[in-house]
Formats: C-alpha cells, sequence, structure tokens
C-alpha cells in the first residue's frame, strides 16, 4: 500500500494492489518462461484481395502461464520490452517463424513449378529489437540456419517506432531490405508521420491500422475516412508499396477495401490466430481451388 498524505497506513484500491502485483510477478516468472518454453505462437492468414488466395501468415506470440492461462501479448511484451527480455524472446519468436514457414515451404513447394508461391511470413519487431546491435547478425544466422529465402520474411516494425527515426535506427532496417527481408510499416494511420517521409524509409508494405478498417463497418462509411483511405492506397502504390488492412472483419468490410485498392488483407472474416495447421487446410483449400 502506498502512503498518501502522510497517513502510512492507508488502505490501498485492492484491484490496484492485486494489478501490481500481477505485473511484478509477470515480470519475474517472464526469463524462466522462455526457458520452460511456455510461450507458443499463433499464426493468422494473409489473403490476397484480388483472388483470395492465402499469401502467408503474421506470428503472434502467446504465454501459456501456469496460473493464469494463455495471456495476450498486450499482457507481457510491455513487460519484456521493460526488462529487455523482448531481445532474447524476440529471436526466439523469429527462429520458430522461419522455421514453421520452412515446413510450409516443404509441404507446399519452393514456387519454381509449384501450384502456389511459397507462403511468407510476418513477424513483429519491437522498438528494443530495432535498437539492439544483434538484429541484423541474428536474422542472418536464422535465415542460414533454416535455409529459408530473405524474401519469405517479412519484419513488422509500428509507425510510430519509426517516427524521427534517424540514419543509426534505419541502418540496420536498410541492411535488411537489401538482403531482400520485407519490412512492413505496422499500424500505419496511427502515428501521425508525415507521408513524405515515407520515401526515406526502407519500406515495402503499409499495414492500414485496424481503425480504418472499423469505420468501413459503418454503413453509410464516413466518406472522410473513405477519402483517406484512397489517398494512403494511390500514394503508397505511386511510392512502389503494397497495402495491407488488418481487423477484417466481415465481407462488407472486404469488398469495400477491394474496390479502394488495398492488396493484403487479414482479419477474423478470413481467420482468427490459429495453430500452424490451420494454414495448411486453409491453404490447402486455396491451392486445389
Ligand atoms: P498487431 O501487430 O497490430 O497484431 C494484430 C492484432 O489484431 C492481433 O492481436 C490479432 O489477434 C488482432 N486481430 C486480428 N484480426 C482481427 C480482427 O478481425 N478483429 C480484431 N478486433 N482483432 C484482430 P494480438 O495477437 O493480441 O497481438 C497484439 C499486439 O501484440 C500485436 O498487434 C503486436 O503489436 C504485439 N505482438 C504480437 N506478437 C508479437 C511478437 O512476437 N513480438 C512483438 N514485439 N510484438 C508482438
Ligand atoms: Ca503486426
Ligand atoms: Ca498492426
Ligand atoms: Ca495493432
Amino acid at each position: 500500500a502506498k502512503s498518501a498524505g502522510g497517513n502510512r497506513y492507508e488502505l490501498a484500491d485492492p484491484e490496484a494492489d492485486a494489478r501490481v502485483i500481477t505485473r511484478h510477478g509477470l515480470t519475474t516468472a517472464l526469463p524462466a518462461a522462455l526457458e520452460r518454453g511456455e510461450f507458443f505462437i499463433e499464426y493468422q492468414p494473409l489473403v490476397h484481395l484480388g483472388d483470395g488466395g492465402v499469401r502467408g501468415a503474421e506470428a503472434l506470440v502467446r504465454w501459456l502461464h501456469p496460473q493464469h492461462g494463455v495471456l495476450g501479448p498486450d499482457r507481457f511484451i510491455p513487460l519484456a520490452e521493460h526488462t529487455g527480455l523482448i531481445v532474447p524472446l524476440g529471436r526466439w519468436v523469429l527462429e520458430q517463424s522461419v522455421r514453421q514457414a520452412r515446413a510450409w515451404r516443404e509441404r507446399y513447394g519452393d514456387g519454381d513449378g509449384g501450384a502456389a508461391d511459397p507462403l511468407r511470413i510476418n513477424v513483429n519487431l519491437s522498438p528494443c529489437q530495432l535498437t539492439h546491435p544483434g538484429l541484423v547478425q541474428d536474422t542472418v544466422e536464422i535465415l542460414e540456419r533454416t535455409g529459408v529465402a530473405p524474401d519469405a520474411l517479412c519484419l513488422e516494425v509500428t509507425e510510430s517506432a519509426l517516427i524521427g527515426a534517424d540514419d543509426g535506427l534505419l541502418k540496420p532496417l536498410r541492411q535488411l531490405a537489401e538482403m531482400g527481408v520485407d519490412i512492413a510499416l505496422d499500424d500505419f494511420g496511427t502515428g501521425y508521420s508525415n507521408l513524405a517521409n515515407l520515401r526515406r524509409l526502407p519500406v515495402s508494405v503499409l499495414k492500414l491500422d485496424r481503425s480504418f478498417t472499423q469505420s468501413m463497418q459503418r454503413f453509410p462509411a464516413d466518406p472522410v475516412d473513405l477519402k483517406i483511405v484512397e489517398g494512403i492506397v494511390s500514394l503508397a502504390h505511386s511510392l512502389d508499396l503494397s497495402v495491407t488492412v488488418e481487423g477484417v472483419e466481415t465481407g462488407a468490410q472486404a469488398d469495400q477495401l477491394r474496390v479502394l485498392g488495398c492488396d493484403t488483407a487479414q482479419g477474423w472474416y478470413y481467420a482468427r490466430p490459429g495453430p500452424p495447421e490451420h494454414l495448411h487446410d486453409l491453404a490447402l483449400a486455396d491451392a486445389t481451388g
């Protein structure tokens, strides 16, 4: 209990206390959780809006906590960032995800002569990983160890992490982009970044934030939102960037976003994040018509 106004024995809000204990408890449990293998990854398909085909998946980490059950990343990623555990955790997520991409590739062929292009894998990077000096080398080593081509990997960085980014911060991303790794600007449209700045960033994909998709849900959709999305898409395409939309929950949203020129979509309408076998089934259904 925190002392307030000199009264050292004032009772604190028990709920607030429980939150503090949980937060503290979770933070101290993180390193052992990584060693014990309590983290796992769910994959959510990325679907081409033009032909409906599965192009790849985004890796989303979860924690199977022995007492609290499955915890979503919003519960523990901020704690892992705070303690620095995000670096080894992020490396683990990257390695697992790239291994999964390799498994998909073995199953569906490598693209030459196969029915479909190999499925690609999107992995989230936290700002702490971006400033960690080992990022490029770790990524190269993981790709080499698994035998996966750099162009099968897309690293997602939030728009806010790159606002005002200097050359020091952009250098590792440029190196990765030169190797053929795609860089996506995640949660785009929430960070007030200067659109002209896009040219300076080594990104090849814009991921439109879910808030835009949500505004397509209302009928009639806000005409200003429609204009904004249309403008972003045409700017992105003129800069050779592809546009992915997230949070697509209905067919009506998907139709609207297709008309507005978006390239790829992700959301519950297609599939919730799930185990890798789910993607096998979807991609298989896709390949066999
Ligand atoms: P994000 O990168 O923006 O990921 C999309 C989030 O939207 C995911 O939440 C996903 O489950 C959710 N989502 C997908 N489709 C829909 C939909 O149709 N409707 C709605 N309402 N939500 C949808 P999730 O899995 O809870 O992840 C939350 C955030 O945690 C992610 O947001 C990402 O920023 C972060 N995160 C997840 N995995 C990792 C990781 O391995 N490393 C790092 N650094 N961050 C991660
Ligand atoms: Ca993401
Ligand atoms: Ca996002
Ligand atoms: Ca988000």
